[in-house]
C-alpha cells in the first residue's frame, strides 16, 4: 500500500486512499458529464464521495471490533474496489472472527436504518434516476448502495465478510485448518462465478473476483504454514554452526565468511558476549557505500529482536516476516544459542510439506515485505 495518500487518523487508525482511487473519481465525473454536463458531474462525484465514506465507516466497524479484542489495526485503505482494513493478525477464535466480520456490514445496516427514517420509508427503486440531482435523491442512492454493500459482503466468498462468517462457523465444529480449506474452496468457486458475471455486470466485479481468489489462496497458505509450524520451536531449526565477528573487524571479513562458509548474517561478539547483529542486507549495503574497510561497529544493529529456543514458530512466524530484521538470534540466559532466518523457516516448511504439497513451496518474496493480514475486501 505504498502508493496511498494519507487522509487522517480515526481511533488512531491511519486512513489512506490508494492512488488508483483517482480513476474512480475521473470515471464517475466523466459518466456524470456525459449524462448532463457539469451539474451531473458534480452530483456523480458527491455520490462517490459519500459512498466511499460509507465504506470507510464499514471498515471502521471491523476495526473497532478488532481493537475491542486487542488486535492492532494498522490502516484502512480505500481502493477503487472498496476498502481494506489491515490488521496485525486475524484471530483464530471463531467468535472473535465472527464478530469482527459482522461488525462491518452492521455499520451499513445502521446507515440504512438512519436513511429510511430520514427519507420516510423505502424509496421506489423503479423510478429512481441514474444519477441523483437533489439531496433527497442522493440519500436514496446511498440507501440502495448500502443495502447492496450488506448483501454483497455477506456472500460467503472467503475472505469477504460472509466468507469469514462461514469460516468461523465451520471452525467452531471442525479444525481451523480444515475450516479454512473449505471456506477457501467455496470462496474461490464463487470468485470464478463473480468473474464470469463481471462480463455482463461490471469489470469491477472481475477485479474483485481476482482479489477474492488470491486473498483466499494467501490466507489458506498462511494457515497451512502455521499448522505445519505448530510443533516447531526456534531451537529445533536454528543454525548452531556459525562464525561471529568482532566490532573492530572490517566488513571484508563478512565477505570472506560469505565466500568461504556461505554464511550471510553475523552476530557481533566481544569477550564471548553478543553485542550486535549484522544481517546481510545491512553489511552488503554498507560494503557497497563505504567499501571493505568500513568497520563492523559502525554498521551493526545494536537493538534487535531475538527469540527463545522454546518460541513456537507458528505464533512468531508472522511477526518474523513483518519485522523484516532478516536474521533472529536465538538467545537463552543472555547467551546466543544459534540463529534463524525466514529462509530457514521456509526451507523447513518446504521439507515438511514436500511430500504433501510438492508444488506449493513457500514464496520467498513473503519474507521481504511487510504483509499485515488484510481483513476485508468490500464492494465500492
Ligand atoms: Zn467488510
Amino acid at each position: 500500500m505504498r502508493s496511498s495518500f494519507p487522509l487522517g487518523r480515526v481511533f488512531g487508525i491511519r486512513i489512506g486512499v490508494h492512488a488508483t482511487f483517482v480513476l474512480i473519481l475521473i470515471w464517475f465525473g466523466w459518466l456524470g458529464w456525459q449524462h448532463g454536463g457539469m451539474n451531473s458531474a458534480m452530483w456523480a462525484l458527491a455520490l462517490v464521495l459519500v459512498l466511499f465514506t460509507c465504506v470507510v465507516l464499514h471498515e471502521l466497524g471491523h476495526s473497532v471490533a478488532a481493537k475491542f479484542f486487542g488486535i492492532e489495526v494498522h490502516s484502512i485503505t480505500l481502493l477503487p474496489i472498496g476498502g481494506v482494513a489491515a490488521m496485525k493478525a486475524i484471530p483464530e477464535e471463531p467468535h472473535k472472527e465472527l464478530i469482527i466480520a459482522v461488525a462491518g456490514p452492521m455499520v451499513n445496516v445502521v446507515i440504512v436504518a438512519v436513511l429510511v427514517l430520514a427519507v420516510g420509508g423505502m424509496p421506489g427503486w423503479a423510478d429512481m434516476p441514474v444519477l441523483p440531482g437533489t439531496v433527497g435523491e442522493l440519500a436514496n442512492h446511498i440507501l440502495l448502495a448500502n443495502i447492496v454493500l450488506v448483501i454483497f459482503n455477506m456472500i460467503p466468498a472467503f475472505p469477504m465478510d460472509g466468507g469469514r462468517v462461514l469460516r468461523s462457523m465451520l471452525a467452531s465444529v471442525i479444525p481451523y485448518g480444515s475450516a479454512t480449506a473449505w471456506a477457501t474452496g467455496i470462496g474461490q468457486f464463487l470468485s470464478v462465478a463473480f468473474f464470469v458475471m463481471g462480463f455482463w455486470i461490471t469489470p469491477l466485479l472481475m477485479i474483485i473476483a481476482v482479489f477474492v481468489f488470491l486473498g483466499a489462496e494467501s490466507e489458506n497458505r498462511m494457515v497451512r504454514m502455521k499448522d505445519s509450524l505448530r510443533d516447531v520451536h526456534a531451537g529445533d531449526i536454528m543454525m548452531t554452526d556459525y562464525a561471529a565477528v568482532s566490532p573492530d573487524d572490517t566488513l571484508r571479513i563478512c565477505l570472506d565468511y560469505y565466500y568461504r562458509r556461505r554464511q550471510e548474517d553475523f552476530p557481533v561478539f566481544v569477550d564471548g558476549g553478543m553485542i550486535g547483529l549484522l544481517p546481510r542486507r545491512i553489511w552488503q549495503e554498507a560494503l557497497h557505500r563505504h567499501g571493505e574497510k568500513a568497520r563492523v561497529e559502525d554498521h551493526m544493529l545494536r537493538r534487535f529482536v531475538s527469540l527463545h529456543p522454546d518460541t513456537v514458530l507458528a505464533s512468531a512466524f508472522q511477526d518474523i516476516l513483518a519485522m523484516n530484521q532478516g536474521v533472529y538470534p536465538v538467545m537463552e540466559h543472555g547467551q546466543m544459542r544459534g540463529f534463524i532466518t525466514p529462509e530457514y523457516v521456509s526451507r523447513h516448511l518446504t521439507f515438511l510439506q514436500g511430500a504433501r504439497h510438492r508444488n506449493r513451496q513457500f514464496d520467498h518474496n513473503d519474507s521481504k515485505t511487510e504483509r499485515p493480514s488484510r481483513f476485508s475486501i468490500d464492494l465500492g
